[in-house]
């Protein structure tokens, strides 16, 4: 499988991981490598990857699309938000007339290889994290494999540095020098040093004034004159969300209030509140009917869009399925290891599976199950891998997720996006039976792309 003694390397993969800055903090403010592999994931077949960024631009499009379209958001959600006070507080700030002012719409869509062919998990426009640490476990990877480039070809990503130039020009859009990127981040943030290293090379690598705080912070000392939102003494040109995802990030009205701010003025706001009522999963379940999808996008992309969705029901709704149509709630209650139950939250950890699924199903009336959605169960292929998680070496059966970074960038009132690209890759490895994916909690570990096959094909390009 490798060329190297990875036992023999473990100690020498942490020590490069420390160099590498490939860390979290704990909530005492201790630094902690994150979980990572140290041999790098090699499907053999990477032509799922080549679809994946095929598809980058259509989602980019399809996304922006969704979040324009102030009616279907209120449609679509209206009946979630009865049930569910966190999806009202979102709806309730969804600005009457958006404001004409840059966009930018910062995502990360993931996907697990089913079959050779890519299935959606979902799509991040909130708070996408792991940009910074794939790019530093590829260059760790890279370097203890330096000498093995005859046999395995590690594809190279750098989205940490791909999402720095991004959000420079959403802060150029803004057009005054002096304004600053807001990094909003939760007062106890563990995944704390990845975002400084954002701000680091935003002041630093592309001299953009940057400054961090909470929502709180923002919405107490926040002021608007005129469109411009003054903090601390500048305006803001960029309110960059790291938290806000998760209804105890708005304990305080004053989170709600920096919500206002921002979307009140010109300043962009990555995502405003209409992109994230956008990414909610019950929009993604919505998207799944092929007559909703057709709404935004053209035939044929919608098709291959379409090919990569999983199968979506609202508990009571009936779905088509291994070719049974029948109430997704009984199919879930007849096989509860084919099916996960996602409330409308972000963050992780909110997922239901197995019995508790089966419990939380059977006591869910008819009403409340419009803020829910049963979605089939993912199952990749498994495969050995070696991971390094709190020191300690673990081999084990893993599956693989992929991530696909990417930005939409447009200028004020525009309708043709700048930008619409990929920005790069995320691969998070875990324990075949794990079911949560988050790398910061200890379910996954960062993990990079490689191709058995010696040099790149032709095809593959656009992930370098
Ligand atoms: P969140 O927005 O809280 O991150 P997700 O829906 O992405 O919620 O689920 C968290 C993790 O749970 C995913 O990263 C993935 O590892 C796992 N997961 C979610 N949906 C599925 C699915 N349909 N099949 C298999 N695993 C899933
Ligand atoms: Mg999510």
């Amino acid at each position: 499988m490798t060329c190297i003694d990875l036992q023999g390397r473990a100690r020498e993969a942490l020590d490069i991981a420390t160099a590498l800055g490939l860390a979290a903090s704990t909530p005492e403010r201790q630094p902690v490598h994150l979980p990572f592999t140290l041999a790098p994931w090699q499907p053999g077949d990477l032509a799922f990857a080549t679809e994946i960024s095929g598809l980058a631009p259509a989602f980019g499009r399809l996304y922006a699309a969704v979040s324009a379209d102030r009616d279907f958001l209120l449609r679509e959600l209206r009946p979630a938000a009865e049930v569910d006070g966190f999806v009202a507080g979102m709806l309730g700030c969804l600005p009457e007339v958006p404001r004409e002012k840059p966009r930018l719409l910062l995502l990360r869509n993931d996907f697990m290889v089913v079959e050779g062919r890519p299935r959606q998990v979902e799509i991040n426009l909130m708070a996408a994290a792991l940009g910074p640490a794939s790019e530093k476990v590829n260059r760790l990877h890279r370097y203890l494999y330096r000498e093995c480039g005859g046999e395995i070809r590690i594809l190279p990503t750098s989205p940490g540095s791909a999402q720095a130039a991004v959000l420079t020009e959403a802060w150029r859009l803004y057009g005054d020098e002096s304004a600053r990127v807001l990094f909003l981040q939760p007062a106890d943030e563990t995944n704390l040093f990845e975002q400084l290293d954002l701000a680091v090379r935003l002041a630093v690598d592309h001299g953009v004034p940057v400054a961090r705080c909470t929502l709180e912070e923002l919405g107490e000392e926040g002021r608007l004159a005129g469109d411009e939102l003054w903090f601390r003494g500048r305006p803001v040109a960029v309110g960059y969300f790291r938290t806000g995802y998760a209804p105890s990030h708005y304990s305080r009205q004053a989170a709600w209030e920096a919500r206002r701010l921002l979307e009140h003025s010109r300043a962009v706001s990555i995502p405003s509140v209409a992109d994230q009522l956008a990414n909610m999963k019950l929009v993604q379940h919505r998207l799944g009917r092929p007559e909703v999808l057709r709404r935004f996008l053209s035939g044929e992309e919608a098709s291959r869009v379409e090919a990569s969705f999983a199968v979506m029901a609202h508990p009571w709704e009936e779905v088509k399925w291994r070719g049974r149509t029948a109430r997704a709630l009984d199919l879930a209650l007849e096989c509860p290891e084919c099916w996960v139950l996602k409330p409308q939250r972000e963050g992780g950890r909110n997922n239901l599976y197995g019995e508790e699924m089966v419990a939380a199903l059977r006591g869910l009336s008819r009403e409340r199950s419009t803020a829910f959605i049963l979605m089939e169960y993912l199952r990749p292929p498994t495969f050995r891998s070696v991971r390094l998680v709190a020191g300690g070496v673990r081999e084990e059966e893993c599956v693989a997720e992929y991530g696909s970074f990417g930005a939409v960038l447009f200028g004020a009132g525009e309708g043709t996006p700048r930008f619409n690209q990929e920005l790069g890759y995320l691969v998070r490895t875990k324990h075949h039976r794990a079911r949560e994916g988050g790398v910061v909690s200890g379910y996954s570990a960062v993990d990079s792309l490689a191709d058995r096959r010696g040099p790149l094909e032709k095809g593959t390009g656009s992930l370098v």
